[in-house]
């Protein structure tokens, strides 16, 4: 039997972000999945997730693609792309999400408008971009070209913590990343941001101030997983002081379904570094969106943003296979054709 509760303000937050009682976490969950399954049954919809370069001109302080590291750095060419946006209209899976590191040339600008353009014209998927920051009119232009979903995660909600976490030169101002969400939204884009849960100095504080934030925002989509350390990043030698981050984040998770009711909530590859079933306890605690990688496999290991990363050397075929299998083991299915927009992006924009 569940009980009701409600997830209305920061106390409530903080209560479950701090509770260890195993059934408190367990109604919590129950009651997310619960949500979510009333606005979209126990559909799961799919954005096929293409990397398509990890060249980046920022040096994020915990980015495995940093500006700094000698890694082997790769831009698909339109072919490529165009062949994994193929193999997702294949699948069925209705929706792609092009990402990459952050470049603001007038040459990427241009090959970006030619790609999703080519895209709109040839398939019938909805298409996320997550590209970093950008001029609003390089943004306007990316939606005149189709584009309908940006996702630009916050990282934190906390300003003097998001400076600790990147370079003081001028490129890495949080205000930007604020505004640019706001253009973002005047634009007409679905609004997605997110957070990194378990970062240095991070508190639960912290994690319950996201929620309030993307609750003032009034975001569509959320994608939150937990950071992972990575070894040849500059922020690696300062230890987190939340422990468990997967915990907190599957905690997170629920606690954004049940406090922003009707977003999009992801599933985020992050979680499967800390369990093998990671995805699927996010989806039974409230998320209902699953990014398969379908970068050709040869890319995947050039695109660690973290370490450990899973699904690296999976086709995409065993991958679409293995994820459909974890679906059913959790009794619910891919939204086949579907492009599972924001149920609030709908209301927010249709005045409902
Ligand atoms: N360049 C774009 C998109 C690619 S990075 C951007 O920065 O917005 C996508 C996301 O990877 C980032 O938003 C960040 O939240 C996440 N990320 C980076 N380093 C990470 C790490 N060490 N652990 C977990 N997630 C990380
Ligand atoms: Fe570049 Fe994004 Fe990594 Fe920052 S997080 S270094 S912008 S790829």
């Amino acid at each position: 039997m569940t009980q009701e509760i409600s997830i209305s303000n920061r106390e409530d937050i903080l209560y479950y972000l701090k509770t260890k009682s195993k059934k408190k976490i367990q109604n919590l969950y129950s009651l997310a999945n619960t949500l979510i399954e009333k606005f979209k049954d126990n559909k799961v919809h799919f954005r096929g997730l293409i990397e398509i370069s990890n060249v980046c001109e920022k040096n994020c302080l915990y980015c495995g693609l940093r500006r700094d590291l000698k890694i082997d750095r790769y831009t698909m060419t339109k072919e490529e792309i165009l062949n994994a946006a193929k193999f997702c209209s294949d699948k069925g899976y209705g929706s792609l999400c092009i990402q990459s590191g952050e470049i603001t040339t007038q040459k990427r600008l241009e090959f970006l408008v030619d790609v999703i353009s080519t895209i709109k014209k040839e398939y019938n998927l909805q298409m996320t971009l997550s590209f970093g920051e950008m001029p609003k009119k390089s943004l306007q232009k990316l939606f005149d070209a189709g584009g309908r979903r940006y996702l630009l995660r916050i990282e934190t909600s906390n300003e003097k913590l998001y400076e600790k976490l990147h370079p003081k030169d001028g490129k890495h101002e949080f205000k930007t990343r604020v505004n640019t969400l706001k253009d973002l939204k005047s634009i007409g884009y679905q609004v997605g941001t997110g957070i990194m849960i378990g970062l240095p100095y991070q508190t639960y504080d912290d994690l319950a101030n996201d929620l309030l934030f993307f609750k003032k925002l009034d975001i569509d989509m959320l994608g939150m997983g937990p950071y992972v350390p990575h070894p040849k990043s500059p922020i690696y030698i300062v230890k987190p002081r939340l422990k468990d981050a997967y915990a907190i984040s599957i905690k997170m998770v629920a606690l954004a379904r049940l406090f922003l009711k009707d977003v999009n909530i992801a599933a985020t590859t992050a979680l499967q570094v800390f369990d093998k079933k990671g995805r699927e306890k996010a989806l039974s605690a409230g998320a209902n969106i699953l990014m398969p990688i379908v970068t050709p496999i040869n890319l995947r290991k050039n695109y660690l943003i973290y370490p450990d990363k899973p699904c690296i050397e999976d086709t995409k075929e065993e991958c679409f296979n293995c994820l459909n299998a974890r679906l059913r083991s959790i009794n619910k299915e891919m939204g086949k054709n579907e492009f599972g927009d924001s149920i609030h992006f709908s209301k927010r924009t249709n005045n409902l």
